[in-house]
């Protein structure tokens, strides 16, 4: 782990918080420059307060074709967050190494979203 904020690897775990749906989220403290910071942070899913769940849910409806509003119907959110996922991820995916063949068609599930941004940092983020 490195801070997100000085890249100093001088990083310590500094407590958790559970979020609504049961997930554990780690926060870490940079004994460098002092800021604390959780294991979300510098993705695209930091400081959205929906469960990724939900998210990777509106994308897939999307995927399949609903319209914004309709997908916004289904899962209780407004098309505008909708929208504002979607312009999230798109930034996200497009720094994707290709997929292999056999993974040509990804299907984004779950926490499937959040290990795909996880393993995919540029190498001197990690
Ligand atoms: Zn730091």
């Amino acid at each position: 782990m490195q801070c997100i904020h000085c890249q100093s690897e001088n990083v310590v775990k500094n407590g958790t918080k559970t979020l609504k749906t049961a997930q554990v989220v780690q926060y870490f403290l940079c004994k460098d420059c002092g800021r604390r910071f959780n294991e979300r942070s510098g993705t695209p899913m930091a400081r959205l307060r929906t469960p990724v769940e939900t998210i990777s849910m509106a994308i897939n409806a999307r995927t399949e074709g609903l319209g914004i509003r309709a997908a916004g119907r289904v899962l209780g959110k407004s098309p505008t967050s909708i929208l504002l996922w979607e312009k999230r991820l798109s930034a996200q995916l497009s720094n994707f190494s290709p997929p292999s063949p056999k993974e040509a068609e990804v299907t984004i599930k779950g926490d499937e979203v959040y290990t795909r941004v996880g393993k995919n940092l540029p190498p001197l983020a990690q």
